[in-house]
C-alpha cells in the first residue's frame, strides 16, 4: 500500500497527445498573433478556451461568466528621448542603448536620474542565512550594481524568492538605494544578449491597482550586456571578468564603491490595457469538500508580435504556454469523457499577463473568485517541454510540501523518475504563476520534462532555449513528442485526483521556507 493510496498499476491512458497538440495548433496559429496581453489575439484565444471549457462541461467560475477582468498599465520606452551615461571625474561616457544596456520599464523610471554607483555583489539580503550584501556598504541615495544570481550558500528556492522585484525592493528601500543596475550573469542567460536587446522597446505592463506597487521609491532599473560590462569596473581595482568567474560558481562576491555615477534621461509612454483571467470549475461530489478547490493553472498570454527573427514577427508561444493552456482544455475534456470520483472541486485557471511579470496570477491569487482559504493546491503547467521521451521529471517545489511525495509516487507508477530543480541559477521557481499561489500560502508544484543527464538530450534542451524560447520559432513547426505529452498529462490528471480525493489537504513541510505564507 502506498503512502497516499496511489495504485502502482496506474497505467490507464486518458490521453493520446494528439488532442492536446490540436489545441496548440489553434492557440499558436499566426492568426492569434502571439496572444499578447490585452490584444485581439489573446481575446480570440480566450474565446476559443471558453468554447472548449463549455463543451467539456466545466462551469463558469469567474466574475463575468468565465472571465475575471484585470486592468493593466502599459509602459513603452521612447528610446529616442532616452540616454544613459557613466560619469567619471566629470567626464560623460555615453552607453549605447541596446548594445551596452537597456532601461527596464518594469520599474517606472524617473525622467532624470544622476547618482553614484556601488557594486553590491548579488544585492541580496537573506536573514534566514545571515547573508547580507549590504552590511557595511553605504548605498543611501545611490544606485547599486549587481551580478544577477546568488551565492551557493543560499538554497535555490530561497535565492529565487529574494530575487523577485517585491522582495528586492523591500531591501533596497530599507537601505536607501534608488536604483539598480543588473549585470546579466553569463552563466545563467537563457537567451543571448542580442535577443534580450531585440525587443527592448516592447511595452511592459503592471497591474493598475495601487495595492500591487512593489517598487515604490525606485527611480531606475538598467540591465547590462555582460560582453560590455567591463566599462563599469574601470578604476575600481576589480574587473567584470573576475566577478563573472566568481558568479559562475556561485562564490561570494566582493563589495566596493565604483568611481563612477550613472546619469539617465528617460521618457515612457503610459497607456491603459484591459484583459482577463479565465476561471472554470469541475465541481466535486462531497457535500463539504466540494467547497475546496485544487487549482490547475496555465497562462494563455504570450508576448505577441515583436522584432522579426528570420523574417518571422509572430511570437506564437506554442510551448510557452500554448502547451499548458492546451493541457488545461484537454484535461477538462478528459474528465467529461471519463468522469472519476472527485470529492473536492477542480478549478481551471487560465491567467493573463504571465509574460508581463506573473500579473494575472498575482491578481487572481490576491482576489480569487472562490473563498481564499478554500484553495488547497496549485498545479501549474508552463512550458513543460515534451521534446524528448518522458523518463525524468523536474519538480519545482518537490521538497516544499507533500505534493512532492504525491508526484514522486504517481510518476514512479508511470516509470518516471523525479528530480528537484537542477539549475537553481535560472530562478525557475519564481518565474511562473505558481509563485503567486505560494505567496498566498497555497502548496504548489510545477513540473517539466527533463533531459536524461549526460545524454544528447541535454543539448536538445539547451538548443531549444537558445533558439526557440521567446522566439518566433516557438511555433507549431517544431519537433514534439506526443507520447511524452500524453504521459505528462496522465501524471497531472492523477495528481489532481489524488489531491481532490485525499482525506487531508496538501501541507507545507515544516522545513520549507515558503510555509511562512500559510501562517
Ligand atoms: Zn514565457
Amino acid at each position: 500500500m502506498l503512502l497516499y493510496g496511489i495504485a502502482a498499476s496506474a497505467q490507464t491512458t486518458h490521453f493520446d497527445g494528439q488532442t492536446w497538440w490540436n489545441h496548440i495548433k489553434v492557440l499558436a496559429d499566426d492568426k492569434l498573433e502571439g496572444r499578447d496581453t490585452g490584444s485581439r489575439g489573446e481575446r480570440a484565444a480566450q474565446a476559443y478556451a471558453v468554447e472548449q471549457l463549455k463543451s467539456a462541461g466545466a462551469e463558469p467560475a469567474g466574475v463575468d461568466g468565465y472571465y475575471q477582468p484585470v486592468k493593466f498599465v502599459s509602459r513603452q520606452i521612447v528610446e529616442k528621448d532616452c540616454s544613459l551615461a557613466l560619469v567619471r571625474d566629470g567626464r560623460r561616457e555615453p552607453l549605447a542603448l541596446g548594445e551596452d544596456a537597456i532601461i527596464s520599464t518594469r520599474i517606472m523610471p524617473a525622467p532624470e536620474v544622476d547618482a553614484p554607483l556601488v557594486f553590491a555583489g548579488y544585492g541580496l539580503k537573506v536573514p534566514e542565512k545571515n547573508y547580507d550584501d549590504f552590511a557595511g556598504l553605504d548605498v543611501r541615495g545611490k544606485i547599486i550594481v549587481i551580478l544577477a544570481g546568488s551565492p551557493s550558500e543560499i538554497p535555490g528556492a530561497l535565492a529565487s524568492h529574494y530575487q523577485t522585484a517585491a522582495e528586492r525592493w523591500k531591501v533596497l528601500r530599507a537601505v536607501g538605494a534608488i536604483g539598480i543596475v543588473s549585470l546579466m550573469n553569463p552563466a545563467s542567460m537563457d537567451i543571448p544578449w542580442s535577443r534580450v536587446s531585440l525587443n527592448r522597446t516592447h511595452p511592459s505592463m503592471d497591474l493598475d491597482y495601487p495595492e500591487f506597487n512593489e517598487t515604490e521609491g525606485a527611480k531606475i532599473g538598467v540591465t547590462v550586456n555582460p560582453a560590455n560590462a567591463e566599462k563599469f569596473f574601470v578604476g575600481s581595482g576589480h574587473t567584470f571578468e573576475e566577478i563573472a568567474a566568481l558568479g559562475k560558481d556561485r562564490k561570494p562576491l566582493p563589495h566596493f564603491p565604483l568611481p563612477i555615477a550613472l546619469e539617465a534621461k528617460t521618457r515612457v509612454d503610459v497607456t491603459n490595457v484591459e484583459s482577463a483571467n479565465l476561471v472554470a470549475k469541475l465541481p466535486g461530489t462531497d457535500p463539504v469538500l466540494k467547497n475546496e478547490y485544487v487549482v490547475l493553472s496555465a497562462h494563455l498570454d504570450h508576448i505577441g508580435i515583436g522584432e522579426p527573427i528570420n523574417g518571422d514577427r509572430i511570437y506564437n508561444g506554442a510551448m510557452d504556454d500554448g502547451s499548458g493552456s492546451a493541457l488545461v482544455l484537454d484535461m477538462a475534456a478528459s474528465f467529461k469523457k471519463s468522469p472519476e470520483k472527485q470529492r473536492r472541486s477542480i478549478l481551471l485557471v487560465l491567467v493573463t499577463g504571465e509574460e508581463k511579470g506573473l500579473l494575472g496570477s498575482k491578481y487572481f491569487a490576491a482576489h480569487p473568485t472562490v473563498a481564499p482559504k478554500s484553495i488547497v493546491a496549485d498545479v501549474n503547467v508552463d512550458m513543460f517541454l515534451p521534446i524528448v521521451p518522458l523518463k525524468l521529471l523536474t519538480v519545482l517545489g518537490l521538497d516544499d510540501s507533500d505534493l512532492g511525495e504525491r508526484v514522486r509516487q504517481i510518476a514512479q507508477a508511470q516509470g518516471v523518475r523525479v528530480q528537484p530543480d537542477p539549475e537553481p541559477l535560472r530562478n525557475l521557481f519564481v518565474r511562473s504563476d505558481q509563485y503567486n499561489f505560494i505567496r498566498h500560502g497555497v502548496p504548489s508544484v510545477i513540473m517539466s520534462v527533463a533531459p536524461e543527464p549526460d545524454t544528447a538530450e541535454v543539448k536538445t534542451f539547451k538548443d531549444w532555449l537558445t533558439q526557440r524560447y521567446h522566439a518566433p520559432s516557438d511555433d507549431v513547426d517544431q519537433p514534439v513528442d506526443l507520447a511524452a505529452a500524453a504521459k505528462y498529462e496522465e501524471i497531472v490528471r492523477a495528481l489532481l485526483l489524488n489531491v481532490a480525493n485525499g482525506d487531508r489537504r496538501p501541507e507545507w513541510k515544516a522545513e520549507s521556507f515558503f510555509r511562512r505564507y500559510a501562517q
